[in-house]
């Protein structure tokens, strides 16, 4: 059983840190001093990983490993990948989970994506004109903040975040995962995501973790010249979704459609 994460002790903390169990009690005897290599054997064993706490760093590593070799994450994508917790984000009894190549329930019928969804996103994302240039995502606009762990991954790699959300329970547990360190350069906004949000527009990067029959023309006018946009749709064949990416360059926008994917429906209004 996966002891649940402390919740006082959201991303991002250094999950990997062992804290030594107390001493069994009974009566303590003195030992002499054991020279130091086998002090620090004895220690190693005393604090063997025993939990996902433990050795989430490892299987991190392991699945940020995969998508590398099979998905082509992009450098600072694995990095950001590496760093943030995702067995943080999602139910205590699903974190065993956490670090499998799959989409997990986050409650009210939606989901965090699957990692190698995110990693390509987020991938494609980067390879955009500003952020190829200037090696961050700059300004993002987010819509389906969900349990903030893309938010999170976003905030890594960007210079401002702002994302929001419909579902005040999501945009709740949000805020709770990501903790203090949403203060700052990460904005969590309870809202219909299909409006985009003008006050802080233009964002050089805007990406969506649901999908529509179209793209609402809100975020369009408020993708930044040489900015990005990343997002799920329904594709041309009305088959499924497809992944769609818009390049602004002036007032010339340039699409392309990439890959079948499948995400949650984009809705209006808010719950
Ligand atoms: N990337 C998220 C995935 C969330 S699932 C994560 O890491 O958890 C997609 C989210 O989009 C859901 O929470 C859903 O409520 C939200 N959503 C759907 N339509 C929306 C809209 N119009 N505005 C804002 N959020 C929306």
């Amino acid at each position: 059983m996966t002891p649940k994460p402390a919740r006082g002790a959201r991303f991002p903390v250094q999950l990997e840190q062992t804290v030594p169990r107390s001493p069994a009690s009974g009566p303590q005897t003195l030992r002499p001093q054991a020279p130091l290599h086998q002090a620090a054997r004895d220690a190693a064993q005393r604090h063997q990983p025993s939990g996902l706490g433990m050795d989430s760093a490892a299987v991190r590593h392991a699945l940020v490993q995969r998508l590398r070799r099979e998905f082509h994450c992009h450098d600072a994508v694995c990095r950001a990948m590496l760093s943030v917790p995702r067995h943080q984000f999602v139910d205590s009894a699903l974190a065993t989970q956490a670090y499998e190549d799959t989409s997990l329930p986050i409650g009210l019928g939606q989901t965090i994506s699957k990692p190698s969804v995110v990693a390509r996103m987020l991938s494609l994302l980067h390879e955009g004109g500003q952020a190829r240039r200037s090696g961050s995502l700059g300004r993002v606009l987010e819509i389906g903040t969900g349990c903030g762990y893309q938010t999170a991954l976003l905030g890594q790699m960007a210079t401002r975040v702002l994302s929001v959300e419909r579902l005040k329970p999501l945009h709740d547990k949000a805020r709770a995962n990501l903790g203090a360190q949403r203060a700052g350069h990460i904005r969590l906004v309870y809202g219909d995501g299909r409006i985009g949000h003008p006050p802080n527009a233009p964002y050089d990067s805007i990406i969506a973790a649901a999908g529509g029959d179209d793209l609402p023309p809100a975020w369009l006018e408020q993708l930044a010249d040489g900015g990005r946009l990343v997002a799920p749709m329904q594709g041309p064949s009305r088959g499924g979704q497809v992944l769609l990416v818009v390049d602004r360059q002036g007032e010339e926008l340039r699409r392309a459609v990439h890959e079948a994917v499948h995400f949650v429906p984009l809705k209006s209004g808010i719950e």
